[in-house]
This record gives C-alpha cells, structure tokens and sequence, in this order.
C-alpha cells in the first residue's frame, strides 16, 4: 500500500477538494436549511466526473479504483456532508448491478447513471427489517410472466428523486435456509402502484433525499431480476465491505471538515488576551482529534486498496466502518466543544457537522452490526 499516493490519486482529491471547498461549502447552510436536494451542484459535479469515479469507464464512469473513490467521498464529505450524500449517493447499488447485472441490464440501467444522467437507489431497509435484512417480508410472486411487488420500505436513500431502485423481495416464503428466498430486482419509479413519501424531518444530511417507499401490486418483469433468483440476501453481502468502506471515508471527510474549523477557531478566538490555540487544554484536544482521523484514514485505505485490488475485505471494511464513524463523532463533538457557545448556533458549519457525523454509525449496518461482523469473523464464523 503507498500511501505517499501516485499523481493520479493526487490530483482527484485536489479536483474533489476544490469543488467541495468552492462549489459546494458556499451553500452548504442554504441546503441544510431548505432540504432540497442540490440539482444545480450535481450539473456540476458532473462536468468533473465526481459522480462515478470508480465505475469503469465503459459503462460510463470515470474508470479509476476504488481507493479514488475513497479519497474522492472524503473530500466531498469534508466539505459538506449532506450535499456529498446527495452527489455520491446516486450511484447507490450500482454494484450490483456491476457484479450481477445481465450486459442488457448493464447497458440500460448502469451506464445513465454512471453519465449522472439518471438517479438509483438500493431498497432493502423495511419499518420491521432493519439489522436483520434476512426478516424482510416485502413480497414478489409471480403472476403470469411478471413478478407483483407488494410491501413498504424504509428509510431509501434517493427514494423519491430515483428513477429505478433495486429492491429486495421475498420470492420464497419458507426457503430452506433463513437467508435464502429474496431476490433483487429493478424496480423503475413510474412504474403503477409505486408511492414514495419523503421524509424531510431529518437530524443531519439533509441536502440528500430519503423516502419511505409503498408497493402496490407493483408490476416487474422477470428479465428485472438482478443476479439469481433467491439469492439476493448472498448477493448484498458481497458488495456490503464496498458500501460500509464508502461510508468510513464519509466519516474520515466530516471528522477532518469539523477538526479544519475547530483548528480555525482556536487560533481565531480569544479569552485570557490569547488565542485559546495557546492553552494546551485545547492543543491537546487537538492532537487527539488529528491522530484519530489519521489512524481511520489509515483503515479506510487499507480497505479501499484491498478493494482496488480485487478483495471483498468484510472484517477490514467493518473494522474502517466501526473505528471512522466513532472518530466522526467524537472529533465532531470536541470541534463543537473547542467553538464554546458558538458551536451550538448555526453561525458556523461545526453544528452541521455535529449532527451529520451521527448517520455513519447507523446506515450500512449500525455500529453494533459491524462489531458483530469483526467478531465472527475472528472467531471463524464467516
Ligand atoms: C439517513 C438514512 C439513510 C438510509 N439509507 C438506506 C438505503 O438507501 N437503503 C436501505 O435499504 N436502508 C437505508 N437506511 C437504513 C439503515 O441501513 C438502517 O436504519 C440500519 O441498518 C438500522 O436498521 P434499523 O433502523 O431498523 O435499526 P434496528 O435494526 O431496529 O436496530 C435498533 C438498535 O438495535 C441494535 N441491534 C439490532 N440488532 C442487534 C444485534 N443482533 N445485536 C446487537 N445490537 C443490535 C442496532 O445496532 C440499533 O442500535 C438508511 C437509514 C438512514 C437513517
């Protein structure tokens, strides 16, 4: 692993970096504050190939590896979370449809939104399968030709701005094994019997979209199946160590974006007729802070590189996912800390990133999931 980084890895994150710094941090406040999703910044994103950096560029992304689309989610992340989401988020499930996806499907689906021309979206979450994916009970029978969609789910990233999900469905009600009898398939918006219902009241990233979704009798036909019938629970855990390593380089992005303004204000701010930098209560604060998110970029990396070079590293990605999300956290928590007060009005970006750190210890399995993931695996489990 070189982490002195080759000119190629250099040179997107200067590209994500700016964009974040000057296109996006500007805004930030207005979209928080508005939660509507931020269609203007994504035109632009586009012009710049930060929507699929890692997709090959044969299905329309940008062809570079996973570890650029690593560095490139933390420099979004770092300038504005909820806006990042939104721009970095509309490739969601996308590998799926790259690891099992038929070449039709490919062509039709994959390749707009690697071109950032449409928005996809992954629907596996349900109000009563959340860390138990396996319990999912929305149900796909089939009927004549087609398969009938009918049940809710919850919490769907891009839900109501996508143009087609992939949503996981029971097509066997009492399979043989307990994670057996779900199957994925492609489910386009327009489609009759589809209701999506944003959800705006949102703690933190609320640029980015999330609906909870209803199936009515909704009609799919057979060849929208992704991967193989009733393997759709197998099929998500092999691209799970990609999503949970995506989403500990959010978490490396919003740590280092509050620890930049806490570094800020403690040379800025006065008390005692000197910058508070000069107390070493504070100095300490944050040379902690620094080395933490050292040490979680450091576990992102190791993940993304194993990705890059054609891994699927579970533990290694739970372990990015679990360290990262907490350094998020707690790095958010002490930046606020260090602005005194101000933290706790929206005169500075810190609240914002103290209450948009909160959502990486949740989605791609919450923070107990992925320890449970760690342990099983030391133990020879999985
Ligand atoms: C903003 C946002 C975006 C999201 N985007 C998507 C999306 O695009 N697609 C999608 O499908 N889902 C999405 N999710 C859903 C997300 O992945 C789930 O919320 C998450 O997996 C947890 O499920 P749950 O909320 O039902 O919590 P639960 O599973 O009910 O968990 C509640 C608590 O119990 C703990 N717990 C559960 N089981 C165990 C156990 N065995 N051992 C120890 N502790 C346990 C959990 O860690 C948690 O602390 C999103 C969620 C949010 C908030």
């Amino acid at each position: 692993m070189d982490f002195a980084l080759s000119e190629e890895y250099t040179l997107i994150r200067k590209t994500a970096r700016r964009f974040a710094k000057e296109v996006m941090r500007p805004v930030a406040e207005e979209y928080d504050e508005s939660c509507q999703y931020p269609y203007e910044i994504v035109e632009e994103a586009k012009k710049l190939d930060l929507i699929a950096p890692s997709i090959p560029e044969e299905y329309g992304g940008a062809g570079m590896d996973f570890l650029a689309a690593a560095i490139v989610i933390e420099e979004l992340f770092r300038g504005d979370p909820g806006i990042a989401l939104a721009v970095s988020a509309r490739i969601f499930g996308s590998d799926m449809l790259l690891d099992f996806g038929s070449e039709e499907q490919k062509q039709k689906y994959l390749v707009p939104v690697a071109k950032g021309e449409q928005v996809m979206g992954s629907a596996i979450t349900e109000p009563e399968a959340g860390s138990d994916v396996a319990s999912l009970k929305t149900r796909a029978e089939l009927v004549g030709d087609q398969y009938v969609l009918n049940g809710s789910k919850m919490f769907i990233t891009n839900g109501s701005i996508a143009d087609f999900l992939i949503v996981f469905a029971r097509t066997d009600t009492k399979p043989p094994e307990r994670h057996g009898g779900i199957t994925a398939f492609i489910v386009e918006t327009d489609s009759p019997g589809f209701i999506a219902e944003p959800l705006h009241k949102k703690l933190g990233i609320r640029a980015a979209d999330l609906a909870e979704l209803t199936f009515k009798d909704v009609k799919v036909p057979q060849e929208n199946i992704v991967g193989k019938l009733g393997m759709g629970f197998y099929h998500l855990m092999t691209f799970f160590a990609r999503g949970r390593t995506a989403v500990a380089a959010q978490a490396v992005g919003i740590a280092q974006g509050a620890f930049d303004e806490a570094l800020k204000y403690a040379q800025e701010r006065r008390q005692f007729g000197k910058p508070i930098a000069d107390f070493q209560a504070i100095q300490f604060k944050l040379a902690d802070m620094a080395t933490d998110i050292e040490a979680a970029r450091l576990l992102v990396y190791k993940a993304a590189c194993e990705i890059a070079k054609g891994g699927n590293p579970a533990r290694e990605a739970s372990m990015a996912k679990l360290f990262a999300s907490r350094v998020a956290r707690e790095v958010a928590n002490e930046a606020l800390q260090i602005h005194g007060g101000y933290g706790f009005i929206k005169e500075y970006p810190v609240e914002r990133f103290y209450r948009d750190a909160k959502i990486t210890e949740l989605y791609e399995g919450t923070s107990e999931v992925q320890r449970l993931i760690i342990a099983r695996s030391l133990l020879g489990k999985i």
